[in-house]
């Protein structure tokens, strides 16, 4: 053995009793962590031939890269949706590299890994309150899972044409239908070969709305003339957290013949409050569904579900089997996610979101959704007070959309904001709606307070105060 790595395996509790510390030290000061950092990093150095040792790899890690790590999953992150990271959930991440298993089937191969990601899809259902009648699987994100939605929903097309596009290609139009889709279903429709231009555009409610208009809906049915399509709905866009009218496109459903496709990344965890469940009625009743975990669910990076009904096994199967491989058998007989998903060796996914979820259960995520949504709501109750800033959407759960007050302050929105990110104490993203410049901040981290509301307020108000001098 290489002398390196048996002096690391003989020091193995020194060295990991030190990360252990360290982790704590981050973890109990990332409020006082700056949001962000102006720095860019040019130096890129050779292999070292000989190697250092973990020690002083920690060493120098710790004086290039440790100090400008910005606290992106702390309590003041607000931009993009950007989550954070239980205790519980850091458990499960730790073990998942620990114990290292390569998370396939679940018969034959001793591997209980794969069991363990089918209970924890268990447990998601029962938190979104879901019928067990989906089956899911973790990805590395909402991009991922959406990419494997719509690749099911391809197949499908193509079988209402009895044609197999996994086996030869897509012979036939691909109809996507879609209001507000997130970029990265864009991104999907690129990959798969379906054409980002493809989209027939749905208008939006009218008036300041996102979701989807319903009359206009029927309109571009009835003009594809019976020809099959696949519907891309919203559950929580995000610039404003609109959400698509669930119960009336259940109706369309039970009309015309469609692939349903729900991307709820992070909207999907208005099931977790009482007072704001009603967003998603009858998304049940839609073929697939896109849940990120490392937003809401607040467990690391990479880890999102995929939910696809059950009773469309065989065209998952057909879009991800891994055929050439006998050994693994008939993918319905032998379950092994490798052949539901686009990766076919992965890590154990799910034992963060499995640990997060068993640790606080039920009430654990009502109270995180339940926080965040009235964060929004406090700091946007004082925008809409403000004779400094207005919002540019009505707060519906999470998000606020607002800008400065007045036309004539339209060129300073780009400059106050980086002004606003430039104090490290908060990060917030631009946004552009309803013909305006905005800005965007997004809570669905676990530790956000009100005393953090107040703090990055102070500071608006104070960057507002410094340029009106
Ligand atoms: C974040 C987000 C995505 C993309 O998610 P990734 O995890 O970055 O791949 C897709 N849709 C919505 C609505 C999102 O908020």
């Amino acid at each position: 053995m290489n002398k390196l790595i048996q002096s690391d395996l003989n020091d193995l509790d020194i060295i990991l009793d030190k990360v252990k510390n360290q982790g704590i030290d981050y973890l109990s000061s990332i409020d006082k962590r700056p949001t962000s950092i102006k720095f860019i990093n040019q130096e890129k150095r050779k292999l070292n031939n000989a190697g250092i040792g973990t020690d002083a790899a920690l060493k120098l890690f710790n004086e290039r890269f440790e100090p400008i790590i910005v606290s992106s999953s702390g309590p003041r992150f607000w931009g993009y949706v950007t989550g954070g990271s239980t205790p519980a959930s850091i458990v499960g991440d730790w073990l998942a590299t620990i114990y290292d298993q390569n998370t396939q089937g679940i018969t034959g191969q001793g591997d209980i890994s794969a069991n363990i990601e089918l209970e924890t899809i268990n447990l998601l259902l029962d938190l979104f309150e879901l019928p067990k009648t989906f089956l899911g699987g973790f990805v590395t994100g909402a991009t991922m899972s959406s990419f494997t939605c719509l690749a099911v929903a391809r197949q499908w097309i193509g079988k209402t044409y009895n044609k197999d596009f996994a086996k030869n290609g897509i012979t036939e139009k691909v109809n996507i239908l879609t209001a507000t889709p997130h970029s990265s279903v864009i991104k999907s429709l690129s990959l798969l070969g379906i054409g980002s231009n493809n989209i027939i555009k749905v208008k939006t409610i009218e008036g300041n709305r996102e979701a989807i208009s319903i009359p206009n809906l029927e309109t571009k049915i009835k003009e594809l003339n019976g020809q099959p399509f696949i519907l891309v709905t919203s559950g929580g866009t995000v610039n404003t957290v609109d959400f698509d009218n669930f119960t009336a496109i259940n109706k369309l459903k039970q009309k015309h013949n469609f692939w349903w496709h729900i991307d709820a990344a992070f909207g999907g965890f208005a099931s977790c409050s009482n007072s704001h469940k009603h967003l998603l009625k009858d998304w049940e009743h839609s073929d697939s569904i896109t849940i990120d975990c490392h937003k809401w669910l607040n467990v690391p990076y990479e880890s999102a579900v995929f939910f696809i009904k059950e009773e469309h096994k065989v065209l998952q199967t057909e879009s991800f089997q891994n055929s050439n491989a006998p050994y693994l058998g008939n993918p319905l007989d032998n379950f092994n996610y490798l052949n539901f998903l686009p990766e076919n060796s992965r890590r154990l996914k799910a034992l963060p979101a499995w640990f997060s979820l068993t640790a606080y259960g039920k009430e654990g995520y009502k109270s995180i959704v339940e926080n965040c949504i009235l964060m929004a709501n406090l700091l946007g109750e004082k925008i809409r007070k403000s004779a400094d800033f207005e919002l540019l959407a009505p707060v519906i759960l999470n998000n606020i959309c607002f800008t400065l007050c007045g036309e004539e302050s339209q060129d300073k929105v780009q400059s106050f904001l980086s002004k606003l990110n430039d104090t490290g104490k908060v990060f917030m993203t631009p946004t552009f709606y309803n013909n305006k410049k905005g800005i965007r901040a997004s809570f669905v981290n676990w530790r956000t307070t009100e005393k953090d509301i107040d703090l990055v307020f102070n500071e608006m108000n104070g960057i507002i105060q410094s340029t009106s001098e």
